[in-house]
Parts: C-alpha cells; sequence; structure tokens
C-alpha cells in the first residue's frame, strides 16, 4: 500500500512540526475522543478518526515520525532500495525502545474504550423500556379469571414506513460504509501489529440502510407513541399482588432490538363473606346454639352456588370444617384449594321469661357427667 504522504499529520492533529511527544499524545487522545464513532455521530466523525488514527500511528512512533519527517512516509524512503532505507529502519534507537515503546498507543484506546465500553454493548443488543401498569379485579374476576382490555400508549414501529423510517418504507439504500450489514470493522494499526475491532456502523447506527426521504408519520425515526388496546387473559387464581408478565407488549426499541414487557400489577377486591388466604377460602358460619346442640342442616355459598352441609349434634363452637376442593383453581394448574368453614354457636343475647324457663328445666336434667371437661377443670382447682 502506498503510504499517504500527501497528508499533513501535524495539521491534522493540530500541533507543530516541533512539538514534542507528549504534546502529540495529548492532542491525539482529545481528538480521538471528540471523533471517536461510538461518542460522535456526525457522519464525518468516522473518516475524521481514521485520519487521527493513521496522523498518531505515525507521528506517535519516533522512528516513524523521523521517517516522515525527512522522505514524507513513515516507512522511511519509497522506491529508493538500497542500503540507505533499509539500515535506516534498522538502525538507531531501534524498533520499540524509544519514544512512544510498548505503552502508548494502547493505553489511550483502553481509557476511551473502557470509559465508554458499557454504552458500546448496550447499543447492540438494546431492548424496549417495560410499560408498568396496575389492574383492579372483583374477588370473582380473580377466581374465575378474566379477559380485559388494556388502553395504553405504546412506542410502537411506525406501520406506515414498517420501522425503516424512510418514506412509504422505500426511500432508503443500502449504507456504503457497511454494505448494509450495520456493522463495520475498525482497523487499528498499534504498535503491536493490526487489530481488527467490530462495531456498530456510526453511518447508518446499526440500521444498514441510509433514508433518502424520511417518513412524515414518524420523522424518520421507525417508530412512535401510539395508542394501543391490549387483551389481557387474567387467569383464574391469580391473587392481590401478583404481576401478569406480557412478553414483547412493552415498549418497541429506539432502534433495533426487542419490545420491553408490559406487566401488570394486580389488585383485588374484597368479598361480603369469603377470606382467600392462597388457594384456600374461609367464612365463619354462625349458627343458632341449639343447631350446635342438636346438629342440623345448614345451606352455605359457594364460589358458584350453594351448598348444603351437615351439622353434627354436639359440634364444638369453632369447629373447622374443610369442606375439599371449593376453594379457589391453582394458577395454571387444574386443582383447586379448600373451603374451610368455621362453625360459630350464637347464643341469644335476650332470653324471654318462658325460654328461660324453658332452660332452667334442661339445666335440671344435666348431671356433671355431663359435662366432662367442666368436672375434670374443677378437679384440677381442687388440687392446687
Ligand atoms: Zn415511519
Ligand atoms: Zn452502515
Amino acid at each position: 500500500m502506498l503510504p499517504m504522504a500527501n497528508k499533513d499529520y501535524y495539521e491534522i492533529l493540530g500541533v507543530s512540526k516541533s512539538a514534542d511527544a507528549d504534546e502529540i499524545k495529548s492532542a491525539y487522545r482529545r481528538l480521538a475522543k471528540k471523533y471517536h464513532p461510538d461518542l460522535n455521530k456526525a457522519p464525518e466523525a468516522a473518516e475524521k478518526f481514521k485520519e487521527i488514527n493513521e496522523a498518531y500511528e505515525v507521528l506517535g512512533d519516533e522512528k516513524k515520525r523521523a521517517n516522515y519527517d525527512q522522505y514524507g512516509s513513515a516507512d522511511g524512503p519509497q522506491f529508493s532500495g538500497g542500503s540507505g532505507g533499509f539500515g535506516d529502519f534498522f538502525g538507531g534507537s531501534g524498533g520499540f525502545g524509544g519514544g512512544q515503546g510498548f505503552g502508548g498507543f494502547s493505553d489511550i484506546f483502553s481509557d476511551i474504550f473502557s470509559a465508554f465500553g458499557g454504552e458500546r454493548q448496550s447499543r447492540v443488543n438494546r431492548r424496549g423500556e417495560d410499560i408498568n401498569v396496575s389492574m383492579r379485579l372483583s374477588f370473582e374476576e380473580a377466581i374465575f379469571g378474566v379477559e380485559k382490555i388494556i388502553s395504553l400508549n405504546k412506542i410502537q414501529t411506525c406501520q406506515k414506513c414498517n420501522g425503516t423510517g424512510a418514506k412509504n418504507g422505500r426511500d432508503f439504500s443500502t449504507c456504503p460504509d457497511c454494505k448494509g450489514a450495520g456493522r463495520v470493522r475498525m482497523q487499528q494499526n498499534t504498535l503491536f501489529g493490526t487489530t481488527i475491532r467490530e462495531t456498530v456502523c456510526p453511518t447508518c447506527n446499526g440500521s444498514g440502510k441510509i433514508i433518502k426521504e424520511k417518513c412524515e408519520e414518524c420523522g424518520g425515526k421507525g417508530f412512535k407513541k401510539t395508542p394501543a388496546q391490549i387483551r389481557v387473559k387474567v387467569p383464574a387464581g391469580i391473587d392481590n399482588g401478583q404481576t401478569i408478565r406480557m412478553r414483547g407488549e412493552g415498549n418497541a426499541p429506539q432502534g433495533q432490538g426487542v419490545n420491553g414487557d408490559l406487566n401488570i400489577k394486580i389488585t383485588v377486591g374484597t368479598h361480603p363473606i369469603f377470606k382467600r388466604v392462597g388457594t384456600d377460602l374461609m367464612f365463619d358460619l354462625y349458627v343458632p346454639f341449639t343447631t350446635c346442640l342438636l346438629g342440623g342442616k345448614v345451606e352455605i355459598p359457594l364460589t358458584k352456588g350453594t351448598k348444603e352441609i351437615e351439622i353434627a349434634p354436639g359440634t364444638v363452637n369453632g369447629t373447622v370444617m374443610r369442606i375439599k376442593g371449593k376453594g379457589v383453581k391453582v394458577l395454571n394448574r387444574e386443582s383447586y384449594g379448600d373451603l374451610l368453614v368455621t362453625i360459630k354457636s350464637e347464643i341469644p343475647k335476650n332470653l324471654t321469661k318462658k325460654a328461660k324457663d324453658v332452660l332452667k328445666e334442661l339445666d335440671s336434667k344435666f348431671d356433671e357427667g355431663d359435662f366432662p371437661k367442666a368436672k375434670d377443670f374443677k378437679n384440677k382447682m381442687r388440687g392446687l
């Protein structure tokens, strides 16, 4: 390859011909940061960056700089051959010894790249933002599941240009720099040799395309905040505080990448009778104390319809009856929790004279043996 001897490397770096190594290095550092294609989106930045590197590759190296000063080329005299050029190349302070040595070039690069490395990474794998909304369900909707429509505004791919940003979705040409690949390889000539680094094409910003005329709908961005109606299938058994995540229903990325998610946080209303704990439902069933004594049938509510249950004679206050499988559906499974009914024996507050007389009569029919627990307790007290 012919060296570009016609370029003035001093002018490119903005230093004088008498500048010392430190001056050259700091000029390069400043310009490289200014025009680095990851940081500078101007179309001419990439070319400028290349030029700066080329200049520094020569002026930053004592040997090459000397050749450049003398012959207008970093490689020494051109086409002259002979011992002059050859000797010059191997002689003197030689190779890696002087000037920049090993450090300079790679140091500067690792500086720049470590400072902006994170950003470079995320640019490649962009993801749209999540949208977080909340949804209020009735107790029944949560138990049985429901289908709802959410209306919201989200960033979506522009329909008019199909996300290309170009008028009618066609008014673009393939990016000349990356040939449509969206990524370019940047060659860096360091003192260690040539390294090739792949990066997002700065010309087309990774799209592989150059827009000739912008889409008027989205102004060439390829995406737009637009109203959306999203159908949400709320599964039976969802509980208060749980979140439904709809993958890919969030915002579209602003560029290439995948959509964010739509997160729907659920709140569930209360029920006049049922309390819910996980997949179990429960309530207190108040019955007359006579029912507990004598036994009887009582109608209770279920999530769907009612059911008659049998209260056994002599049922103690606070007895819990477990009705299997009449609770809430387990999320995403064909199984159900239970219904727990706590029997509460209700005693009348005010008794008529007649009722009192009957109860007194009843009381006289019992003796200590009818109340073994009370008897037991009395015995324990006596023993104290
Ligand atoms: Zn558009
Ligand atoms: Zn490109």
